[in-house]
C-alpha cells in the first residue's frame, strides 16, 4: 500500500477511511470494480504493442483501484475460436484445440513476466464459458433479440456440400485486398460475409463456389438502439474519441450474422441447431461474454459461487449505495482494449446485455443470470508504433514480449507503457526513448527518490537487520548497453 491513498479497512461497513493528497482524512465509499481486460486472440505470442493497449493500463488501473480500497475483479483470458484458428491449424497439421492450447501457454507466460495481476486468467474453451455463452444466446433468443434469418451460403458445386467461411477467398469489396477471408479481411479488418467477397474462389481445389439459401441467426442491432442510445447520453468522463466513436456506430446499425458454416466454436443452444457440426456461434459473440464467464468462473473457484453477481447485478445502475443485502448498487466495470475492438465493447456487448435483461424495444425478461450491468466505461487505447511503424507480426515489425523480458526488467517495459504509452495518441516506441525514460527518469529520478527515501530513515534508526529479506522488490537496472539492432531481433 503506498501513494496518496492510505485506506484504512474498517471491518463490517463498505466503507474505507483514506487520507486524500491534501492530508485529510475522507470517507470513501467502498465499490465493487470489475477490471475486464480484452482477451487476446490465441494465435501467436503477445509483442509489445498488445500490452501496452490493454495489458499494462487495466493493471495500473487494478492495481490503484485495490489501493484505494475497493473490491477489485480482474479477469480476461485467451479467446481461441474462430476461423483464424481453424485456418492455422489446418496448416499446421493440428486440431484447433491442440493450437489453442499451445498459444494459451505462451500467452499466459508472457502476461505473467510482464506481472499483470489477473484474479482469473481463463480461456473460452472452458465447459462454463460454453455454458455461459448458450445461456446468453437462449435468453436473447426468447426475448427476440436473436432472429432466425435466410441468407446466402456457399456450397462446393463440385461435391455439393457446404463451403465454410474459411475455405473462401476473394478480393476485399472495401479495401481491394486480394487475399480477404469470407468472414473478414485481415488488411482493412472489416467483418465480411463470403458473398460480398469480389471474385471468390475456393481454396481446396480453386473453384468458384455457388451461394444457395441457408439459414443463420442474427443479433437484432436496430431493436437495441435506443437503449444504447439512452446509456451512451448518461456516460460521462470517458476518453472524447472513444464515446464520439461509439455515438456514430449507433447511426447506421444492421443486424448482424452471430452464427456461421463453421464446426470450430459454441453449438447454438436451439433445438434442431445443438448436434448440427457445420454450424457454430460466431468467435466475436462468444468472446465478449468471456467478461461475464470468468467472472463466473472466479466465484465458483473462490468458494462462493454467487459472488460474481456483486460484480454485475445492479437494481439501479452502478455508483449507486448498496442495498441492505450488501449486494448490487455499487458496482462499476471498466473496460479495456486497443482502439480497434471499441465497436464489441461500446456496441456489441452492452447490446447483448441489454437484449438478455428485456431491455430493449422489444421488451422481455431477463433470465437466471439476472439483469446484468452495461459497461461504466469503455477505456480505449490508441496504437503503439514501432519506430514510426504499425506494429505488425505478419511484416515482422514486431517486438515480442517474451524477448523484451530475456533483456529488461518487468518494470522497465511497464514504467515506459504507463509514462508514454498510447493514452490518447497514438505514440511511437524507439530505443532510444525507451533507455532515455529508463535510465533518467525511471532509475536517476523516481529509483533515486525511493532509495533516498528509504535510506534516510535507516540510517537515522541504525541498521535494519531485515534489509536483505527474501521477497524485496529487485533494484531496477539500469539499461547500460544498447539493445541489438532492431531488425535483428524483428525476424524472431
Ligand atoms: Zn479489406
Amino acid at each position: 500500500m503506498g501513494g496518496a491513498v492510505d485506506p484504512v479497512r474498517r471491518a463490517g461497513t463498505p466503507y474505507w477511511f483514506a487520507a486524500a493528497p491534501d492530508g485529510s482524512l475522507g470517507l470513501l465509499l467502498m465499490s465493487h470494480v470489475l477490471a475486464a481486460v480484452a482477451w487476446p486472440y490465441a494465435n501467436g505470442p503477445r509483442h509489445i504493442g498488445h500490452v501496452s493497449g490493454f495489458g499494462v493500463p487495466s493493471d495500473v488501473f487494478a492495481r490503484y483501484m485495490r489501493m484505494a480500497g475497493h473490491d477489485v475483479l480482474m479477469v480476461s483470458g485467451t479467446d481461441e475460436h474462430g476461423t483464424p484458428i481453424q485456418v492455422q491449424a489446418d496448416a499446421d497439421g493440428v486440431t484447433p484445440r491442440e493450437l489453442a492450447d499451445r498459444y494459451n501457454r505462451v500467452i499466459v507466460e508472457d502476461l505473467h513476466g510482464l506481472g499483470l495481476s489477473y484474479d482469473l486468467f481463463t480461456r473460452t474453451t472452458t465447459r462454463n464459458h460454453y455454458a455461459v455463452v448458450q445461456e446468453l444466446f437462449e435468453g436473447m433468443y426468447r426475448n427476440g433479440y436473436i432472429v432466425p434469418k435466410t441468407t446466402m451460403g456457399a456450397i462446393s458445386p463440385s461435391t455439393g456440400r457446404t463451403l465454410p467461411d474459411r475455405y473462401i477467398e476473394g478480393t476485399c469489396p472495401i479495401c481491394g485486398y486480394d487475399s480477404a477471408r469470407g468472414d473478414q479481411c485481415d488488411n482493412c479488418g472489416n467483418q465480411l460475409d463470403p458473398i460480398d467477397l469480389i471474385d471468390p474462389k475456393s481454396r481446396i481445389n480453386g473453384e468458384t463456389p455457388k451461394f444457395v439459401e441457408t439459414e443463420h441467426f442474427f443479433l437484432d442491432l436496430p431493436a437495441l438502439a435506443e437503449v444504447l442510445r439512452q446509456w451512451l447520453d448518461t456516460r460521462d468522463g470517458w476518453r472524447p474519441n472513444v464515446l464520439r466513436f461509439s455515438r456514430n456506430l449507433l447511426d447506421d446499425l444492421q443486424p448482424r450474422a452471430i452464427t456461421r458454416d463453421l464446426e470450430w466454436g459454441v453449438p447454438i443452444p436451439l433445438d434442431g441447431w445443438r448436434d448440427r457440426p457445420d454450424k457454430r456461434i460466431y468467435v466475436w459473440f462468444d468472446a465478449v461474454i468471456g467478461y461475464l464467464s470468468a467472472s463466473i468462473e472466479w466465484a465458483r473457484r473462490s468458494g462462493d459461487p454467487e459472488a460474481w453477481r456483486k460484480y454485475w447485478n445492479s437494481k439501479d445502475g452502478e455508483g449507486s449505495v448498496p442495498s441492505a443485502d450488501g449486494v448490487g448498487g455499487d458496482a462499476r466495470s471498466y473496460y479495456f482494449m486497443g482502439k480497434d475492438n471499441i465497436v464489441f465493447h461500446s456496441v456489441i456487448w452492452p447490446a447483448l446485455l441489454s437484449g438478455y435483461s428485456g431491455e430493449g424495444s422489444r421488451d422481455g425478461e431477463p433470465g437466471e443470470l439476472g439483469r446484468l450491468n452495461l459497461p461504466t466505461e469503455v477505456v480505449s487505447s490508441e496504437y503503439l508504433t514501432m519506430e514510426g511503424r504499425k506494429f505488425s507480426s505478419s511484416r515482422k515489425v514486431v517486438i515480442y514480449v517474451r524477448d523484451f523480458l530475456e533483456r529488461y526488467d518487468a518494470d522497465a517495459l511497464r514504467y515506459f507503457i504507463a509514462a508514454a504509452g498510447p493514452e490518447s495518441n497514438d505514440t511511437d516506441f524507439t530505443w532510444a526513448e525507451f533507455l532515455r525514460r529508463n535510465n533518467d527518469e525511471l532509475v536517476a529520478g523516481w529509483g533515486n527518490l525511493v532509495n533516498r527515501s528509504v535510506s534516510m530513515p535507516r540510517r537515522t534508526s541504525g541498521p535494519s537487520r531485515r534489509s536483505t529479506r527474501p521477497g524485496s522488490p529487485r533494484p531496477t537496472r539500469r539499461c547500460s548497453r544498447w539493445p541489438a539492432p532492431v531488425s535483428a531481433r524483428s525476424a524472431t
